[in-house]
């Protein structure tokens, strides 16, 4: 699926109608949010479209950037800002590879990350290694929305965040 920014504000509207039903303020709160997690969206595709990166939003809970053909897949599905986070942190991804090319490099060892044990690597050091980059990841994606303009809401883009590297923690220790 591709973004679509009209369609986005439409179902956060939808959403709004049925939760005002229950508390209208706390609906005009998460409006608020997701309108301006949407506009936040917009302004990083628009980026990814000047920086030749692929996206697609999909239906699986699942975001990442794949390496090989600069193409970054977030869920449509996860709350507006969810979306923006992920989608910050894989544009990270990217600039940190092309940092990477640069430097010229590259490590071929961990070719696509995935949390899921047949992928993880022997090695503690290369483990250690894919965690670094995630923390990189994170970082360069935050820098990006500064430099783009974007509001990130600290707390929770640091849970999101948290929420992700801890499953790499587990991931590398278990
Ligand atoms: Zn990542």
């Amino acid at each position: 699926m591709q973004f679509d920014a009209e369609l986005w504000r439409f179902r956060a509207r939808e959403r709004h109608n049925k939760l005002s039903k229950k508390s209208r303020w706390k609906a005009n709160v998460r409006l608020h949010r997701d309108l301006s997690a949407i506009g936040g969206i917009e302004r990083v595709v628009e980026w990814c479209n000047q920086h030749q990166v692929g996206l697609i939003f999909t239906k699986v809970q699942l975001a990442q950037y794949d390496r090989t053909t600069k193409i970054i897949s977030v869920s449509g599905d996860a709350a507006y800002e969810t979306q923006l986070f992920s989608l910050l942190h894989e544009c990270g991804h990217h600039l940190h590879d092309k940092s990477l090319l640069k430097k010229k490099r590259i490590r071929n060892v961990i070719a696509e990350k995935k949390v899921e044990q047949d992928k993880r690597p022997t090695k503690l050091t290369d483990r250690v290694d894919v965690i670094a980059e995630e923390f990189e990841a994170w970082t360069r994606g935050r820098k990006l929305a500064e430099r783009l303009g974007i509001y990130i809401n600290d707390a929770r883009c640091k849970a999101d965040m948290s929420w992700c590297l801890i499953r790499y923690f587990k991931w590398s220790s278990y």
